[in-house]
This record gives structure tokens, sequence and C-alpha cells, in this order.
């Protein structure tokens, strides 16, 4: 009787350790797994994720800067990005409200000495939750822009009237917000709604109607 219950008990946990290690398969620790090295850098919808890395190397040939009346010291974005970016911000404050980019361009290196900067003070795993391996970060591509608005913190961008107006108009502008509530599983990334990532007008309409990512539009 004992035996059978052993025994029982044995193949109970067998099948619990078996489902984890699915379960970890195919889940979140899918990203940084089979990362592919990025060979259309300078596509305007190239995907820079957790699966595809930028080399160390690459750097936007077409970098110019935001104009301080819509960045809050110098910022960098690809020519297109950025001219787009000045003409939201700019249609914005016309309306009242007050966008202004925080980050947008960084390069390998510094997101290197961002990501170990987080590791080294609160450690990898949160690390991990917050920041991005450097050439996996879509800054790198100068086609992404954090912003922040009238409470000038970018972390509770979510609290100000200018995210509802982010939120249903980016798109107008060729913006998405790249990591959506809901859709970590997919992004990779935590919900960030200061996050906007340059595709051009058409992409970001279809993007933005459909309610889907930039992930789920390449794949569609
Ligand atoms: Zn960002």
């Amino acid at each position: 009787m004992e035996n059978n219950l052993k025994k029982a008990s044995c193949i109970v946990l067998s099948i619990l350790i078996l489902l984890f290690f699915t379960k970890e398969n195919n889940c979140e620790n899918a990203f940084y797994k089979n990362i592919k090295l990025i060979n259309n850098p300078n596509d305007l919808l190239v995907l820079v994720n957790k699966n595809n890395q930028l080399s160390n190397n690459y750097i936007p040939n077409n970098l110019e800067s935001i104009s301080l009346k819509f960045a809050n010291k110098d910022k960098y974005l690809q020519k297109e990005a950025k001219e787009a970016f000045e003409k939201l911000s700019n249609e914005a404050n016309k309306l009242g409200y007050y966008i202004i980019a925080v980050s947008a361009y960084r390069d390998y290196n510094y997101q290197n000495e961002l990501f170990n900067y987080y590791v080294t003070e609160k450690g990898l795993e949160y690390a991990l939750t917050c920041s991005a391996k450097p050439g996996h970060s879509e800054h790198q591509t100068g086609l992404a822009v954090d912003v922040e608005g009238e409470n000038k913190d970018y972390d509770n961008f979510e609290d100000t009237k200018e995210f509802i107006w982010m939120k249903n108009n980016a798109h107008r502008f060729g913006f998405i917000l790249r990591y959506p509530k809901g859709k970590e599983h997919i992004t990779g990334f935590k919900y960030e709604p200061w996050h906007y990532r340059y595709v051009g007008i058409e992409t970001a309409t279809k993007i933005f109607k459909q309610n889907i990512t930039l992930e789920e539009y390449l794949n569609s």
C-alpha cells in the first residue's frame, strides 16, 4: 500500500516537473533565446525585440536632433521620425497638450551601461523587467521615443491628459504605442505608456485600428 502511494506520488511529481519545464519553454523564457541578428537594420519596419538583435556597431546614418522646443535635452531620431515627432508635438501643443521627448536614440554602449547599472543596483531579475539588453533596445534604431507630459514624469505618463491624446492620435503621425497593456507575452516588454515607435502613417494606422502589436502585424 505504502509502495503504491510512493509510486503514485512519484508519477504526480514527474508530471508536475514536466509541465513546469514545458511551460517555461513556451512562455516568457522564450525571450532572449534563439536570438537572430537583424539583417535589415535600416528598414522602417525593422523588428527589434528580445529575439532579434542589432549588431553592436549599428548606428543609423540619418540621425537628426529634435528641436529643443520638443525635447528636454539634445535627443536624436532618424530624420523621418524626427520630423514626424516634431509635427506631433507641435500639433499637440496648439491643442494645449505638452508632449516632449525625454529619450530617443540610444547607442549600443549606452544601453549596455544602462542595463548593467540596473543589474548592479537592483539585480538581474529586476534589470530584465525594466531594461533591454544591449542590441535588443528599439532605441538603438533611432525610431523610438519616450515622452513625458504635463506632470513631467514619464513613468506616470499614463496619468496625463497627454496620454489619452497620444493613445488616440499618435498613429496619425506614424507612431504606435509599442508595448501595450496585455501584450507583454508577445512584445516581451512590460506595459510602457511612454514609449512610441515610428513606423510611418500607413502602418501605424493599420496597427492602431486592429489593436495589434508590431510583432503581430509583421507576422500576419
Ligand atoms: Zn523607451
